[in-house]
């Protein structure tokens, strides 16, 4: 039996998304758990979408107003004309008010206004036209009206969403379809109300397919761009991106923020005595070695060749110190010829007067600098300073105190 259902559920997963594994998938359901970077990618990529749709609709909507003007009379064609320059404006409100500036709840915000309009529009022209007699091709263009849904909801597949949030939106614009069905229910033609009802859901649960498959295609997308492809941890690009992030949110809510700047030592005779691959393969064990002693929240970011940036939020310096002796301590892995690969760390944090996190990475690079001129193998957290972490300093200490 339970092998029975091992081979169902292999086939079914086997259906999903083949570029996601096993964690990524339930990211397709609901946006609990999105890394920061995915969220931000994702917020930026939803606020675009609903800038072009909200300008295409508002070039399209008052256009439409010239096929009012030939088919129906008078009155009818000018309160749906004023309702066409309402919504139009409210269009254009949404191109001129939203930039895309990494926010989940600014790009839901964004989301729900563009879809508000359409549906507030639609339930006006309804009540509008309900009052009209009409016959011939004036019957057939009021009759476009009730497609306005549909449009939504295929629209919907635009947008890189979970099943979760595809269905918060759906919600209100079915909701009204069928709430338009029961209060007409009396002079309504019940069999294609049923049956425009169902191609409705259809529209709808094709659009939640096909936004699924958007995201389940950026989540591997971003996911490539922000890993170095050698040790696996975050590439220098999305470390500038985190680091602006981290900074801003630091600054924002007055928390502590510091970053460890290592550089492994004599690196290049590993290189010229063993070779490139032999190099790589340090490299490799160096990064994982440090990533074993990371706390959650911190990343590790391979700078440059042999150099790497830690990122620690919500850490002050006098923690940032404990952490990166501890990680000198447990050292950075071995050489081919069991030698173990010591590194030379500058530390900096965030204190006033630094307004840019470009600010932090030099003042660390620049003690770093002092820990490599000053014997390598310590951790140097002040300018200017003896290291507060060698081993020549550990011995000084035991002696004075002694
Ligand atoms: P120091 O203690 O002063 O830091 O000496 P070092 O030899 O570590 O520093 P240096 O900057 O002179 O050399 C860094 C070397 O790292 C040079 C380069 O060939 C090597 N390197 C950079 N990227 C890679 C890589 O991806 N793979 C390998 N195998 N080596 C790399
Ligand atoms: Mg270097
Ligand atoms: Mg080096």
């Amino acid at each position: 039996m339970s092998r029975l259902a091992n081979i169902v559920w292999t086939r079914l997963t086997g259906l999903m998304p083949g570029e996601l594994n096993r964690s990524e998938l339930g990211w397709l359901i609901t946006p609990r758990g999105h890394f920061p970077l995915l969220e931000q990618r994702r917020a930026t990529m939803i606020v675009n979408r609903v800038r072009l749709f909200a300008f295409l609709f508002a070039v399209l909507t008052p256009i439409w107003a010239i096929i009012d003007y030939v088919f129906f009379s008078f009155p009818l064609w000018f309160s749906l004309a004023a309702l066409r320059l309402l919504a139009c404006g409210a269009f254009a409100l949404i191109v001129f008010r939203y930039r895309p500036s990494g926010s989940l709840s600014n790009a839901y915000h964004a989301m729900a206004l563009l879809f508000a309009i359409p549906t507030l529009f639609y339930v006006a022209s309804h009540q509008i036209l309900s009052g009209h007699p009409l016959e011939g091709f004036s019957a057939a263009v009021a009759a476009g009206y009730a497609f306005l849904p549909f449009v939504l909801l295929a629209g919907l597949a635009i947008f890189p969403l979970t099943l979760v949030e595809s269905i918060v939106v759906a919600s209100p614009i079915l909701l009204a379809q069928a709430l338009s069905g029961v209060l007409n229910w009396n002079m309504m033609d019940w069999p294609s109300f049923a049956g425009a009802f169902w191609l409705l859901a259809l529209i709808t649960g094709v659009s939640n397919l096909a936004g699924m498959s958007q995201l389940a295609f950026m989540i591997a997308l971003v996911r490539q761009a922000i890993r170095d492809p050698l040790t696996g941890v975050f590439s220098r690009r999305s470390g500038e991106e985190t680091l602006e992030l981290q900074f801003t949110i630091a600054k924002r809510s007055m928390a502590p923020l510091s970053i460890a700047f290592i550089d492994l030592d004599h690196f290049k005779s590993v290189n010229d005595t063993f070779g490139h691959e032999a190099g790589d393969s340090v490299l490799k064990l160096a990064a994982a070695t440090i990533s074993n002693h990371l706390r959650r929240g911190d990343m590790l970011v391979r700078w440059g060749g042999e150099e790497f940036v830690l990122i620690l939020p919500n850490t002050d310096i006098v923690q940032a110190r404990i952490a990166m002796m501890r990680l000198r301590h447990s050292g950075f892995g071995f050489r081919p010829d069991e030698q173990p690969v010591t590194a030379s760390i500058g530390i900096s944090a965030l204190e006033e007067g630094i307004e840019d996190w470009r600010q932090l990475i030099e003042i660390a690079d620049q003690r770093m600098y002092f820990a490599k001129t000053h014997g390598r193998n310590q951790v140097c957290d002040r300018d200017e300073s003896a290291s507060v972490d060698s081993d020549s300093a550990a011995l000084e200490l035991q002696q004075s105190n002694a």
